[in-house]
């Protein structure tokens, strides 16, 4: 149990100030409301307001003719930039009693907006949970003066109306008036003349605190207690003393009848004090994880620790990556150096992508840092959120374990930075603001001066150019815990496979079954859930589309549904062809629903679990399912991604990839280095524990330098190669990208919107290239998926050479596009570094 308490409180005592305008200095806030709006505002800080003014507050401002939420970011005494003859208006409440948002936060969400082209007031938003987004209603009500004042002209039906009323928004009273709208002047003047006074009304946050009412003894009044006469107060009395002075209070009333008697009278004596005290939600349901207590490092762990610990003592920003192949003890690592942090009173920042799906690392972590401990991920429920978020924001020092978003926690006193799996592409989020969360937290440690390490067994190529050039510290991990060999791997020729089983080859098969005959456990992964991945039409050929977008339809067999991964679409599946008539339609291609299917009919005897994202729609059931299979109730796990990342299970000896060329074959410069992080990441999963691991990999393109790397397990030769490859292509690392996406439910819109910005753009090449700024344009093409939600989506790449000519050229050319009327009839999204090409 631990006590938070502190801003985040949504009832407030600002509010309720009367707007009189005395003025001796200006008082100057810069505020980012939470909208879409381009620029930070400026507003007038009333003399009643200023002593609770503070940058990290939210205050409420007007924007046009409505009310908005956002945070206070800048104060000044004087005017800012303010043009001649603009009057400022006022903000109208300060909302938080403390700061809800560090400057040093403020600082980094300027950095991400900057960088990432996004308003400031949304980046901010993104940072605070649901509950903190809330804006109020704003009613109007009668103030004691509007009561007696003399009434005349308008005003007076006004007045009369709110006189016997509870207060009433602005449309309420319109509509009661019978008026149009309320004249702007005559509120004005009311609230002025303080007749009328404005009243917030918070919306029900989607979570409540948690609170519980304890009874404190207070501070040397034992004898109180010691005087109590009759056998219920002695009863009492003793619950209260044995607790160490602080009880719930529902458990005295629970053990004791009429407790509150005795209690109330104490109350008012000042013997002992009934205190709220808020209580964070459990966060998960633990899974069956044995406690192990820490182990003795080995000399290449040690090494690490020895190269960050240093720097948790004297500050500096000092990024590592660590390249330890999987079951090399890099968790450890982490765990250690987490403690001699807290130790140093510092907090730590733990990144993990998609912390949901290793929920065994949360148990970890909790076993080892106990209280100290904050958890954050999208799993969570709103209220956790809000709990979580509190405790982060309130603890002097602490850890955060927590996915993407999480690199925009509070942590006070923030020492060490680390970001493991670096690698992975769940750090980069796809829609609204389009940050990479490990770049993030890297620009995060590089503001604070602090430590930061990436961790990988597959570097990213990024992080692995950085390293080898000098600007991250390389060590490394390369060998398994105990010298414990890394798993043996086959690649099995699918092509050879011609008249058998298409699906599980005899090799897989065999493996599988011998693997379950021997009491062990094996994990079979496939990029791809589903029966079909299509259903095709033998009279026209064409494959059943979506509706909305441009991919075909996967067939879900228990639902007997067509749905589109994209959008959800769903329908049931036609007996002939819509286009042509013909019939019937083919089933082509599988997904794990069909690899369930085939397991369970190769290897009767299996005790199979399916992970993807239609079995597993709550983290309830994946804690669940991982739990079955940590306990053995489960022997063979079948899944997608959700399979492949982090799970330490020391029973499975056996890995299957049923297809390794699903994500070769995207249309990505990166299709072979994410292809080897996936499949060397899924193989590590074997053989952990004491017995050797074996993996099977399945491919129709055994011969491609990405398996062949998985085969020979020498990910640092293959990744040299990619990256002397990019630098031939010209490609990232070696250069920056940035894409534009121009989306429209008009398809011939998006087209030409998109050819405008690149005639556009290339009139800003002409001016940059004469300063000796190369830029170079690619497209506009229609996006690979061309049609998204009904949306029609053409994209432009933008490349440079450094950041900063890449930030100068598109920000002139989204200033440019402002101006044009065709591209301000489409959606215009920016994606800096963009990690996929869809
Ligand atoms: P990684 O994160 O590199 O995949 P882990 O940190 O999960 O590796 O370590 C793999 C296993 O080895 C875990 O079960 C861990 O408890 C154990 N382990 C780690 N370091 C040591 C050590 N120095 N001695 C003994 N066991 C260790
Ligand atoms: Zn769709």
């Amino acid at each position: 149990m631990t006590p938070c308490f502190g801003s985040g409180n949504l009832s407030c005592r600002y509010l309720e100030n009367d707007f009189q305008r005395e003025m001796s200095t200006e008082s100057i806030a810069e505020v980012a409301v939470f909208a879409a709006v381009d620029r930070t505002l400026t507003y007038r800080v009333p003399a009643e307001l200023r002593p609770y003014a503070e940058i990290g507050k939210r205050v409420l401002v007007p924007l046009a003719r409505q009310q908005a939420l956002g945070l206070l970011i800048g104060l000044d005494q004087k005017p800012l930039a303010v043009k001649e003859g603009v009057v400022l208006r006022d903000i109208l409440a300060v909302v938080d009693p403390f700061p809800t948002v560090p400057q040093e936060l403020i600082t980094l969400c300027r950095w991400i907006a900057e960088y990432y082209f996004h308003p400031l007031g949304e980046v901010l938003r993104s940072t605070l949970p649901g509950n903190i987004q809330l804006k109020p209603r704003v009613l109007l009500a009668v103030t004691a003066t509007g009561r007696v004042v003399p009434r005349t002209g308008k005003s007076s039906s006004l007045l009369e109306l709110l006189q016997d009323q509870p207060p009433l928004t602005l449309a309420e009273i319109q509509k009661r008036l019978q008026l149009a709208k309320v004249p702007h002047v005559e509120l004005k003047s009311l609230l002025a003349q303080g007749c009328l006074e404005r009243v917030f009304v918070w919306p029900d946050p989607p979570a409540r605190i948690q609170v519980v009412h304890m009874v404190r003894l207070c501070h040397g009044e034992e004898p109180g207690l010691a005087a109590a006469t009759s056998a219920k107060a002695r009863t009492l009395a003793a619950l209260i003393e044995e607790s160490g002075g602080t009880v719930p209070l529902k458990a005295l009333q629970h053990q004791v009848k009429g407790a509150k008697y005795w209690l109330d009278k104490w109350r008012r004596q000042g013997v002992i004090s009934v205190e709220p005290m808020e209580i964070p939600r459990q966060v998960l349901g633990l899974q069956s994880i044995p406690s192990r207590p820490a182990p003795l490092l080995n000399a290449d762990q040690e090494a690490i620790i020895g190269a960050v610990a240093p720097f948790l003592h004297t500050p500096a920003f000092h990024p590592v990556l660590i390249h330890g192949v999987t079951g090399s003890g890099k968790t450890e690592v982490y765990l250690h150096l987490i403690s001699k942090a807290l130790q140093a009173g510092r907090g730590v920042l733990t990144l993990v992508p998609e912390i949901a799906l290793t929920t065994q690392l949360e148990a970890l972590f909790r076993h080892r840092l106990g209280d100290a401990l904050t958890i954050w991920h999208s799993a969570l429920s709103p209220g956790e959120r809000y709990d979580q978020w509190r405790c982060a924001l309130n603890r002097p020092t602490g850890v955060v374990l927590g996915a993407r978003s999480a690199v925009f926690m509070p942590i006070q006193n923030l020492g060490l930075i680390i970001v493991d799996e670096e690698h992975d592409q769940s750090y980069k989020q796809e829609d609204r603001l389009r940050y990479h969360a490990r770049d993030v937290a890297l620009v995060r440690a590089r503001m604070l001066g602090i430590p930061i390490m990436l961790g990988s067994a597959t570097p990213s190529l990024q992080s692995l150019h950085h390293g080898l050039s000098g600007r991250y510290r390389m060590l490394a991990l390369p060998s398994r815990i105990m010298e414990r060999p890394l798993p043996t791997i086959e690649v099995v020729d699918m092509r050879l496979q011609k008249g058998k089983s298409r699906i599980i080859s005899p090799q897989l098969h065999e493996a599988i079954k011998k693997t379950v005959h021997n009491g062990q456990q094996a994990i079979v992964f496939l990029n791809r859930r589903g029966f079909a991945t299509f259903l095709l039409c033998r009279g026209c050929g064409e494959a059943l589309p979506c509706p909305h977008c441009s991919v075909s339809l996967t067939y879900h067999r228990r639902r007997d549904l067509l749905s589109c991964h994209y959008c959800g679409h769903e329908q049931r599946p036609p007996d002939q062809c819509p286009r042509c008539s013909h019939a019937p339609l083919f089933y082509y291609g599988f997904g794990t629903e069909r690899v369930e299917q085939e397991l369970r009919d190769l290897v009767p005897e299996v005790r199979l679990a399916r992970m993807d994202r239609d079995t597993i729609t709550h983290s309830r059931e994946l804690v669940k399912t991982l739990d079955r299979m940590r306990c053995g109730q489960v022997n063979v796990l079948l899944g997608t991604q959700m399979v492949a990342k982090g799970h330490d299970f020391p029973n499975v000896t056996l890995v299957g990839v049923i297809n390794a060329d699903i994500s070769l074959q995207m249309a990505d410069f990166r299709a072979a280095e994410t292809t080897v992080q996936l499949l060397l990441q899924v193989a590590g999963r074997a053989g952990r524990g004491e017995e050797p691991g074996h993996v099977i990999i399945q491919s129709y393109n055994p011969n491609h330098p990405a398996i062949q790397c998985v085969l020979n397990g020498d990910y640092l030769t293959f990744a040299k190669h990619e990256l002397e490859a990019r630098r031939g292509l010209q490609y990232p690392p070696i250069t920056r990208l940035t894409k534009l996406l121009v989306t429209s439910r008009d398809s011939e819109l998006a087209r030409q919107a998109a050819h405008e910005l690149v005639r556009l753009a290339h009139a800003q090449i002409d001016k940059m290239s004469a300063q000796n700024k190369p830029i170079a344009v690619l497209g506009p093409a229609p996006a690979p998926l061309s049609k998204l939600k009904s949306r029609y989506r053409w994209h432009l790449y933008v490349k440079a050479w450094n950041s900063k000519d890449l930030k100068e050229f598109v920000q002139s050319l989204l200033d440019l596009a402002r101006d044009v009327t065709l591209l301000r009839r489409v959606h215009l999204n920016v994606d800096r570094d963009p990690m996929s090409t869809l």
